[in-house]
């Protein structure tokens, strides 16, 4: 037990240090310098004090600096100085040596300034808190870098070096520091190989003995490269897949084989298992060593290492010097969030965070720092969405009026209807009707899934906005879509006497003309068209509703569109995509959100089933006996012409091959994507007055068409698709009441995909399935479309981070109850700002 500097200091006497008192300082750098001593004069053994080791007392005292006169220079100092003990027991005598006088070399100069300071003129003490230390510009040092400091500018960077990695988007120091690792190798886990056995996560240090890779015997869409490592103690097999077209190509594999050279040491970690042929790990991190001895003895027993994605002419070795010799400007990051909101969610510093996430001391704190950034980065997005919200709710909006006796339009209108509404119909209808009589204008989502009955509702709603004496729009995806929508209102409405037009991209500029005069003067009601609607020229006379149906396909762009066109009529969204919550909130947090949660009475439940090649024959007789019935076919394939890349069967291809020998004796027609729009609407015409027996299609059928007819619907590669995409597309039959059937016919090469296949066929619950769906491809391929509107996450997860998300939005609504429009922290207000213009919602916020 050592007296010394655990006796004078602990790290509650650290609080008690009073601001701006010299005496303090000194104490503070006399207590330091007397625990280096006790060091030296047990011959640098790392002794043991009352609470803890030498170096992490240290280390944590010079990292917990107090608020005593710093500059910024000798802040900078000291917490170099904290990084290097983290290392210190992993050093030799010697370096500790070195760096125990280097430390009292500081502290010399320290104690020194400190003194000749006061002499001078005492008030020049600037008393601050260590991460307030920016707003105090010194220029006496030799190197006073800062965040905004080129990466030039760090002592041994070359133009060169400077240049690669300004091809990673690193320019700035705040660059490197905002580069987040992408793994890390875990050293704490480390083993030998003899020691290492299945089940458990080991990181081994060994030398390359082998190396080759070859083309999957089973796939030809992954590539193998298998590496054989030694240590003292064994060998063992690596294996790494590359899947994918162009990962799999033999000359991407062969560029990562020349990587592991034969005789190189690497360390590899990662999951063990073991079978009759030896142990494996197979795709580990892999992390080539430069110089084995030295990287092992010195720096890495016990740790845990960020790897960094870099590009050639940057060994990692290198990066990760030059990320830490820089971390220390971590205490210049500023903290958006107040103390007590860290403190009540149990989250670091921003500082801490950023510190940690590249220099990890253990898993535990590792997972907070990480945690921290992800709440940031979902905090941001929720304020930005709440605050656009906000912002909406503020102006005014028409004000509807609600009639509801059997005379007013809705009442005809669900009196003409062949069905009464469902429960869950009539509940969202409520829903919108509360909205609409506001003075604000409603933003309100309308999830259902496929064939809840979107459609009435809407048109229920629209007739509502007509009744109170304004216009509707109705705007579709897709024009075979709006094209439907609109014999849908053409079927019902002559009886309620409204005029109805139908605007796309392809009515006639003779007919547009005549649309856009009728609309101005107000005797149109209803429009219903794409985005075309809302293309420039056309106008409206008394705008008070717009329904966007499928609101998924449109993107966040084309809705700010909307919203920043300073439209502020009461908007009605609706999608059939059934996205996790975590999703919903991400892209949709600004609206409020309805939900179909019941299907229309008498559907049967659609049987759905896998058919792989040899199946084929099944599938035809099916197809056959249904149309025999009076049935429709749907047959969906996921491109249009050929690719021979990917050997896929096309639309063209199909159509042909059915129309003239399968199904010769059937009207099989088809449609696609490139076909003129007139074309379309035949085709889809045909198919809804059962002059066609078989639609060969792409995807353009996926959303909306209701065809209340067909009952089998063939999916041609259907692995290619989305779970969720898939469900939409189950959902375009079973809409009438006999038996309907989803054939999903694959390939049978992957066990994987026919295991994601086989969810679709154990659940109707499109909830249920993009749920899944997420977890397996990811939100971007969920949402199905590139343009989705997600905000690039630099570290969050939606699959995995749900509840940091919820706990971002609560944070984020408290933030604006208490204010509105964050004036009283600018340190968020202008990070919002970044958002808002990264998700291009307009600067609204001045
Ligand atoms: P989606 O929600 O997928 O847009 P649609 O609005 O196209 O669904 O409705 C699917 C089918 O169900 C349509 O044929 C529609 O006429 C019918 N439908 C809608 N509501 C009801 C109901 N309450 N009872 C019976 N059929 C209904
Ligand atoms: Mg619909």
């Amino acid at each position: 037990m050592v007296e010394g500097y655990n006796k004078n200091i602990s790290s509650n006497d650290l609080k008690a240090i009073p601001d701006s008192k010299s005496g303090e300082l000194k104490t503070w750098i006399r207590s330091l310098q007397q625990a280096l001593t006790v060091e030296v004069d047990h011959g640098f053994t790392n002794i043991q004090g009352r609470t803890s080791k030498f170096s992490y007392f240290v280390s944590g005292y010079l990292l917990s600096i107090p608020s005593i006169a710093f500059s910024e220079n000798d802040l900078s100092k000291l917490k170099k100085l904290a990084l290097d003990y983290e290392r210190y027991s992993n050093m030799s005598i010697d370096e500790r040596r070195r760096i125990i006088a280097k430390s009292r070399h500081v502290l010399h100069d320290l104690y020194k300034y400190q003194e000749a300071e006061k002499k001078v003129d005492s008030k020049k003490l600037k008393i601050r808190r260590s991460h307030e230390s920016i707003l105090y510009k010194k220029s006496s040092s030799t190197d006073s870098l800062s965040l905004g400091c080129s990466i030039s500018a760090i002592r041994g960077v070359g133009p060169k070096q400077a240049e690669r990695l300004s091809s990673l988007g690193l320019i700035l120091i705040r660059d490197l520091i905002n580069y987040l690792p992408r793994d890390y190798v875990d050293y704490t886990s480390l083993k030998t190989i003899d020691k290492s056995h299945a089940g458990q996560n080991v990181t081994i240090v060994a030398k390359i003995r082998r190396c080759s890779s070859f083309k999957s015997p089973k796939n030809p869409n992954l590539s193998i490269l298998e590496l054989f490592i030694k240590d003292k103690t064994g060998g063992m097999k690596v294996t790494r897949f590359f899947a994918g077209r162009r990962n799999s190509s033999i000359s991407y594999v062969k560029s990562q084989q020349s990587l592991y050279a034969v005789g190189a040491t690497v360390a590899v970690s990662g999951l063990v298992k073991e079978s009759r042929y030896g142990k494996s790990l197979n795709d580990p991190l892999i992390e080539i060593i430069d110089s084995p001895n030295n990287y092992l003895k010195s720096r890495t027993i016990g740790q845990i290492f960020p790897v960094y994605s870099l590009t050639e002419g940057i060994t990692s070795d290198k990066f990760r010097d030059l990320v830490q010799s820089i971390l220390y400007l971590t205490s210049e990051i500023e903290e958006p969030l107040p103390k007590d909101t860290l403190k009540r969610l149990d989250l670091p510093s921003k500082q801490e965070a950023f510190f940690r996430i590249h220099n990890p001391e253990n898993s535990i704190t590792l997972a907070k720092a990480k945690r921290r950034i992800v709440f940031e980065e979902f905090l941001l997005l929720q304020l930005s969405l709440l605050l656009r919200r906000d912002l909406h709710k503020k102006s005014n909006s028409p004000k509807l009026s609600i009639e509801l006796s059997s005379n007013s339009l809705v009442g005809k209108f669900l009196n003409i209807l062949p069905f009464s509404l469902t429960d869950a119909q009539k509940r969202v209808l409520k829903e919108i009707e509360l909205d609409i009589v506001k003075a604000e204008p409603m933003s309100r989502l309308l999830q259902g899934d496929v064939g809840s009955g979107k459609t009435v509702v809407a048109i229920s709603a629209l007739l509502t906005a007509v009744q109170s004496g304004w216009q509707g729009a109705f705007m579709a995806p897709t024009e075979v879509l709006a094209t439907q929508h609109y014999q849908t209102l053409s079927k019902w409405i002559p009886q309620l006497e409204l005029n109805v037009d139908l605007l796309t991209g392809s009515t006639p500029k003779s007919r547009r003309k005549e649309i856009l005069t009728d609309l101005v003067n107000g005797s149109t009601k209803i429009l219903v068209g794409t985005h075309a609607l809302f293309e420039d020229p056309v106008v409206f006379e008394r705008l008070g509703l717009v329904v966007v149906d499928e609101q998924h396909r449109f993107g966040v762009k084309q809705r700010n569109k909307l919203l920043n066109k300073g439209l502020q009529p009461h908007l009605l969204t609706m999608t059939a995509t059934p996205i996790p919550r975590t999703l919903a909130l991400t892209l949709h947090g600004d609206l409020d959100i309805s939900q179909l949660d019941e299907l229309p009475p008498g559907r049967t439940p659609i049987n759905t089933q896998l058919i792989s090649p040899k199946d084929k024959k099944y599938a035809y007789d099916l197809i056959r006996s249904e149309i025999n019935k009076g049935h429709q076919i749907y047959v969906v394939l996921p491109l249009i012409e050929e690719s021979e890349k990917l050997e896929l069967s096309s639309a063209i291809d199909v159509h042909h091959q059915l129309s003239t020998e399968i199904f010769s004796d059937f009207t099989v027609e088809l449609l696609h994507g490139k076909m003129k729009g007139i074309e379309k609407q035949e085709v889809i015409r045909n198919f809804l007055n059962k002059k066609s027996d078989i639609l060969v299609s792409t995807t353009v059928i996926e959303v909306g068409v209701d065809v209340p007819n067909a009952s089998v619907m063939l999916i041609e590669d259907s692995d290619r698709f989305g779970l969720a995409q898939l469900h939409q597309l189950r959902g375009r039959v079973g809409r009438g009441a006999s038996k309907s059937y989803c054939l999903l016919s694959h390939q049978n090469k992957n066990k994987l995909s026919r295991q994601r296949l086989e969810v679709l066929v154990n659940s109707n619950d499109g909830f249920e399935i993009s749920e899944i769906d997420l977890r397996f491809r990811g939100p971007g391929q969920v949402l199905g479309t590139k343009q989705s509107g997600l905000p690039d996450f630099a570290l969050a997860s939606l699959a995995d981070d749900a509840d940091v998300l919820e706990l971002a939005r609560n944070e984020a609504r408290k933030i604006l109850d208490s204010d509105p429009v964050l004036s009283n922290n600018s340190i968020l207000r202008s990070l919002i700002k970044q958002q808002w213009e990264k998700l291009r919602i307009g600067n609204k916020l001045n």
